[in-house]
């Protein structure tokens, strides 16, 4: 179940009901849940549960959750999300026990949905590597993905990050979204190179979502255009054919069309 990312009004009337309800709660720190209960004033028994944990810990939790209600959180948002419980979920499902969530906050949705990025396609892809050589293999890789991509990051690493991401991405626009739902909640966006002279002069505390822009749509020249048409043009009527070539490139069907009808009078 969710819980929140800073401000602890974000957690909803169906999470507390079931940490009321449940027997049992597996959490990533009993000290971090600890402080949740206690401001809802609860008191309940907590087994602390990591993916690390060996196969017998599982099980010993899977096996409680045949009889009893154990519901599991993390430290902030949404457990699984860059968080544990993967191994619990996959192991319950494999063994037919059953799973459901009480859904709520996690950054990464949050941050994507206030980013003014495009939320129509977007991809997770969880830390930056802290490792320079990795980092750049990273940025490298999502360079062409064609939607939003979101990113987890931390203050003490973001400079690092925005420095590489600059010498990968160029001027695609970033957004740094910080201390989200806190009272300290930061919008900056901007090119690497942009973003980068504002944290050096405000170096960048707390917690951080990272996103990076879609990558521009390929630039196709008239010739090449022309080549496909022809090419499509072979097989399929001009309307097809304008439709294929603009599923193709993006370009514009219409113009295509009239293109088209150009070509064939040539
Ligand atoms: N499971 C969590 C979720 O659903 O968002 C994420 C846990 S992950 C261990 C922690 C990372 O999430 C932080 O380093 C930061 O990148 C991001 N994060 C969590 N809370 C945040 C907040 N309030 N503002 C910005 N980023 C946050």
């Amino acid at each position: 179940m969710a819980t929140p990312i800073g401000n602890l009004g974000d957690i909803s009337l169906r999470s507390i009901d079931t940490l009321r309800r449940c027997d049992v709660i597996a959490c990533e720190d009993t000290r971090v849940t600890g402080k949740l209960l206690k401001h809802l004033s609860m008191s309940k028994s907590m087994r602390r549960y990591d993916d690390h944990a060996n196969d017998k810990a599982r099980e010993g939790l899977l096996d409680l959750a045949r009889t009893q209600a154990v519901a599991l959180v993390s430290d902030a948002g949404t457990p699984l999300i860059s968080d544990p419980g993967y191994q619990l979920v996959h192991t319950a499902r494999a063994e037919n026990i059953p799973v459901t969530a009480t859904p709520g906050a996690s950054a990464a949705i949050m941050a994507l949905t206030i980013s003014g990025l495009p939320s129509d396609r977007f991809q997770f892809v969880g830390f930056v590597p802290p490792k320079d050589a990795a980092r750049a293999k990273f940025f490298n890789e999502l360079s062409d993905y064609p939607g939003s991509t979101i990113t987890y990051e931390t203050g003490p690493r973001l400079l690092k990050s925005l420095r590489i991401a600059g010498e990968v991405l160029g001027d695609r626009l970033l957004v740094v979204l910080r201390e989200l739902t806190k009272l300290h909640e930061d919008f900056q966006s901007g090119t690497a190179e942009e973003l980068l002279a504002h944290f050096e002069a405000h170096p960048p505390k707390g917690e951080i979502v990272l996103l990076v822009a879609p990558a521009p749509e390929q630039a196709v020249s008239d010739h090449d255009l022309d080549a496909l048409l022809i090419e499509a043009l072979k097989t399929n009527k001009t309307s097809q054919a304008a439709a294929e070539v603009a599923r193709q490139t993006g370009a514009d069907r219409k113009l295509l069309y009239a293109r088209a009808m150009e070509l064939k009078t040539l």
